[in-house]
């Protein structure tokens, strides 16, 4: 009932926890009902999996389901999610990235150049990314939240503070113009850092105290498929990890093979109204996606990563010589 990713990832935020309270609320996509928070002790695991499964159950009626990354000190009224003076302590940082995936990726490849830690999980939010990085838990929320805003300037993501509740891995954006599964890509547990770690990567003026979006420019999508040269040449691409590509977009992505061997299915960055083969292509022969809405050229490295494949366990992105 309770999908293991959305176990796997609390493990790994809540390891070894011996105090404090995990809040879980329901927002209605509406946003004009209240807004119902639990706040269960960490350490019972029996409450922690009845709310999960409750909440769980609600995002089934439409309502989207959220997880407070930071424990709070004690069980909160039902209508409270709690600022920073309610929490205990802080186990992980997250970024919240909602825009273009292509420009998602981009980012994150510079910010790891630059020497940022790179992510202990990734979660497809619906419609973004979700990023954590596992911490030693920390109760500095003064330089968490410096961290968290730089974290956020440098990936182009929302700003948010320790106190924020994020999309809970396993559960369904509801949001109409989504209605995706928010889940976990992959989760690197053994990457855990401290906060020490981030603070080359900290805001140097306190966050904004109103959420700011950062501009994300957007590629432009190509115009036709004619004339159109794949960048990766289809013979050095490992064909294990391509079939199972075109399996899991067949399986998982209403995917269908079309008349010119490419498979047409859902676009996996997510849009507001998509049908199959409506904006997004993949072709077997080249390895190479095409989204002809917003996201552009998606390498099958980017897909694999979006759809929750690990190329390592078919042998890697290229065929072995
Ligand atoms: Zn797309």
């Amino acid at each position: 009932m309770i999908p293991d990713t959305t176990l796997q990832l609390l493990r790994a935020v809540y390891r070894g926890q011996q105090a404090g309270y995990l809040t879980l609320t329901a927002i209605h996509p509406s946003k004009r009902l209240p807004t119902p928070s639990r706040h269960i002790p960490i350490t019972d695991k029996t409450a922690v999996h009845q709310a999960l499964a409750d909440l769980l159950a609600a995002n089934a009626q439409g309502w989207g389901a959220y997880f407070s990354v930071a424990l709070r000190k004690h069980p909160l009224d039902r209508w409270k999610r709690g600022g920073q003076a309610d929490l205990l302590v802080l186990p992980a940082l997250f970024a919240d990235l909602d825009g273009d995936l292509s420009t998602s990726f981009e980012r994150i490849q510079a910010a790891g150049i630059a020497g940022m830690p790179a992510p202990s999980a990734m979660v497809g939010s619906g419609r973004g990314l979700h990023l954590y990085w596992l911490i030693t838990p920390t109760t500095d929320f003064h330089t968490a939240n410096l961290v968290l805003a730089g974290l956020a300037e440098r990936l182009g993501g929302d700003v948010t503070t320790a106190a924020n509740a994020l999309r809970l891995p396993g559960s369904r954006n509801t949001k109409p113009d989504v209605n995706r599964p928010c889940q976990l890509l992959w989760l690197a547990e053994k990457r855990r850092y401290t906060l020490a770690d981030f603070i080359p990567f900290q805001a140097e003026a306190p966050p904004p105290r109103q959420p700011t979006k950062l501009p994300i420019r957007w590629r432009a999508p190509p115009p036709t498929l004619r004339g159109d040269k794949p960048t990766l040449l289809s013979d050095e691409l490992n064909p294990d990890l391509v079939e199972a590509v075109v399996h899991i977009l067949l399986r998982d992505y209403a995917g269908f093979v079309q008349n010119n061997g490419w498979i047409g299915a859902l676009c996996p960055c997510g849009h507001n109204r998509d049908q199959p083969g409506r904006h997004f292509g993949f072709s077997p022969q080249h390895g190479v996606a095409r989204c002809f809405g917003r996201h552009g050229q998606i390498l099958l490295k980017e897909l694999c990563t979006l759809i929750g494949v690990d190329p390592a366990s078919y042998g890697g992105l290229y065929r072995k010589t």
